[in-house]
Parts: structure tokens; C-alpha cells; sequence
């Protein structure tokens, strides 16, 4: 093969230009070209791209965001939509193409190889960690980090003046996020999609987790950290109706798209950087149809289709420290 090609898509998260980075400084070591597409596959779809030489990606490995930008595309998932962009990779001389982003772009990978004879390969790139088939995407870290820096100032303030928090984080529709904030912060609640019957919250026995807590230490400070999409109107409706439902004045956080961006932590550059060199040497091998994921710390290959067709599970033994054994509540009487 001759020619590569990356883009980001979907959600973008840290790590993700040290992805590119390590792609281009591979394809150069390997005296391939590269090409960077635009905006996700909006920038398949209209042919806009530029070649990527190892100058483009001088000092970006410690920076958040994506040097491609990227974007959602609705007119892709058409066939189409998927035809167009494969015409235009086909004219643009494109071996193989690299997708950095989350499920939705596999999907999208997946959809564009039925109407495409090159390669194509998956690099998880998401904050949200909802990708099977991996251990942990490009950015969780970051993310998981960034949320603990935050959480730490409320817990701060939330101390001081002995109060109720609820901290809304991110995850999709899943509590990677939202579990590693919690046990890192060492809040006293944690409510995620897995562990939420039909994303149901149980709010008596939030309260009576409250006041039990109120009731053994006295008024002290009591963090919730809650996953986004878990309640209707998220953190600020659930803290209305705990005030109006129990009497007790919480007050809630929304931490929000802070937690997509800044730089990287080494976790997520390490992991950027081994999985964009390996998708060089997978695409020289000949493959196809797979992402490259980590798994105990080795490179790993999954079939593109597999990455979204299985809920990868959150830890177990984080689940259970974080609900039993940390939950002094839970054994006092
Ligand atoms: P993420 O990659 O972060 O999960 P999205 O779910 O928004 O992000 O997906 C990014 C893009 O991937 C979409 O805008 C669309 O262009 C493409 N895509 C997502 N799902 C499909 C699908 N089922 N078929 C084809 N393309 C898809």
C-alpha cells in the first residue's frame, strides 16, 4: 500500500492528536503518505482533506481537541452517502483509512466498507469508555482526571459549609466515568445506568441514605456523583425534586464539556500513541474490519462489529469496593 488516511469522528476526546501524531510519524517511517480528512466523514463526503507530514504534527501529542475537527454526519449513514465517500477515497488514491472515534463511528466504518475495497480500522477514541473489546479508550483517563480535579473543589466548599452535592459527569449511557469519579473522589453515592434499575433512581433510599449519614456523623458534607442521561432533566431536576420531596437542600454540579477537553494525561498519550503506530503496521499487514483496542496491557485486534454488539461491563470489583466496602453507612447501624 502507498496511501493512508485518518480522520476523527464522533465525540472528540484528549489523546486523540496523539493518535494522528503517532500515525503520520509511522506512515513516514514506512514512506507511506498520509492523509488527513476534515470534520469526521462530512470531510469524506466533500473531499476535504490535506496531506500530513511529520512538520503538521510537531508539538500536538500534549494538546486536547483534534487537529482534523471532527462532527457528526447524518448524510454518511445513507448509502449514498457512503458511496460518495467511497468514490472520493478511491479518487484520492487511499489504501487504507483510520477512524478514530467511539461505536457510532465503527458503525460508520463498518457501513462505508460495504460500498469500499480498501482498509479500514478502528481506534477507540472516546471519554466515555463505552467501547467493547478494550480496556480503555483514547481520553477516559483524561476525562476521569479532569472530573476529579473538579470534584475535589466542590468537596471543598461542600465541606465548609456541610452540604449536599450532586455531581453530574459524563458517560453516554454508561458509568465508566462516573464509577472511577466516584471512588476516586471518595463520594458518598454513586447512581449509573448499570447499577440503576431501567435507569430508574430510588430516591427514598437516596434520602434515607442522607439522613442516615446525617444522623451518624452529623451535618457534614455528602456527594452524589451522578451519570448524565440517568434522570430527566438530569442533576438539576433530581436535586429539585430531593429538595422537594425530602426537605433536604442539595445543590447540583454539572460539570459538562470540561471533562472533553485539556491535555492528556500519560495514560492516554501512552495508549494514543501505541495504537496509532500498531494501525500503521496492521494496515501494511493487510488488515481490515477490526479496531485495535488494549487489553491487560497488549495491543489487541476485535472485529469492528463486536465493538458495539456487546455492553462492555464496568469493573466488578470497583462496583463492589465502591458500594460495600466504602459505604460506611452500609454496616453502621
Ligand atoms: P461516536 O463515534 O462518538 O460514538 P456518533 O455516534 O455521533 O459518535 O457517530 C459519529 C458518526 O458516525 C455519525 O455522525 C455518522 O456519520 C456515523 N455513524 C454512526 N452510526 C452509524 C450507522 N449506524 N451507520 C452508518 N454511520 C454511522
Amino acid at each position: 500500500i502507498k496511501t493512508i488516511a485518518v480522520l476523527t469522528s464522533g465525540g472528540d476526546a484528549p489523546g486523540m492528536n496523539a493518535a494522528i501524531r503517532a500515525v503520520v510519524l509511522a506512515g513516514h517511517h514506512y514512506n507511506l503518505n498520509v492523509l488527513g480528512y476534515q470534520h469526521g466523514y462530512i470531510g469524506l463526503m466533500e473531499q476535504e482533506y490535506q496531506p500530513l507530514t511529520p512538520g503538521d504534527v510537531y508539538n500536538i501529542i500534549q494538546r486536547g481537541g483534534t487537529l482534523l475537527k471532527s462532527a457528526r454526519c447524518e448524510p454518511f449513514k445513507t448509502e449514498a452517502g457512503a458511496q460518495q465517500a467511497a468514490d472520493n477515497l478511491q479518487q484520492a488514491g487511499v489504501d487504507a483509512l483510520i477512524v478514530i472515534g467511539g461505536d457510532g463511528s465503527f458503525r460508520g466504518a463498518e457501513h462505508l466498507s460495504h460500498f469500499w475495497d480498501g482498509q479500514v480500522i478502528g481506534l477507540p477514541g472516546t471519554i466515555d469508555n463505552d467501547v467493547f473489546g478494550t480496556d480503555a479508550t483514547i481520553g477516559y483517563y483524561t476525562a476521569i482526571d479532569t472530573a476529579l480535579e473538579n470534584i475535589d473543589r466542590v468537596r471543598d466548599t461542600a465541606d465548609a459549609f456541610e452540604r449536599i452535592f450532586l455531581i453530574e459527569v459524563m458517560g453516554r449511557h454508561a458509568g465508566f466515568i462516573g464509577l472511577s469519579a466516584a471512588v476516586g473522589s471518595g463520594a458518598e453515592q454513586v447512581l449509573l445506568p448499570e447499577l440503576c434499575e431501567q435507569e430508574q433512581i430510588d430516591i427514598d433510599a437516596l434520602t434515607r441514605h442522607i439522613q442516615k449519614a446525617q444522623k451518624i456523623r452529623g451535618k457534614c458534607s455528602y456527594i452524589v456523583i451522578v451519570s448524565e442521561n440517568l434522570w430527566p432533566g438530569g442533576a438539576n431536576a433530581l436535586a429539585e425534586d430531593l429538595n422537594r420531596r425530602t426537605g433536604i437542600e442539595c445543590r447540583p454540579v454539572i460539570l459538562g464539556h470540561v471533562q472533553r477537553g485539556g491535555s492528556p494525561v500519560s495514560l492516554d498519550r501512552m495508549l494514543a500513541s501505541k495504537l496509532g503506530a500498531y494501525a500503521v503496521e496492521a494496515a501494511l499487514a493487510g488488515k481490515s474490519g477490526i479496531m485495535l483496542g488494549e487489553q491487560n496491557a497488549k495491543v489487541c485486534e476485535v472485529p469492528l462489529a463486536q465493538t458495539w454488539s456487546q455492553r462492555k461491563p464496568l469493573d466488578p470489583y470497583l462496583v463492589r469496593i465502591q458500594t460495600e466496602m466504602f459505604d460506611l453507612l452500609s454496616t453502621e447501624a
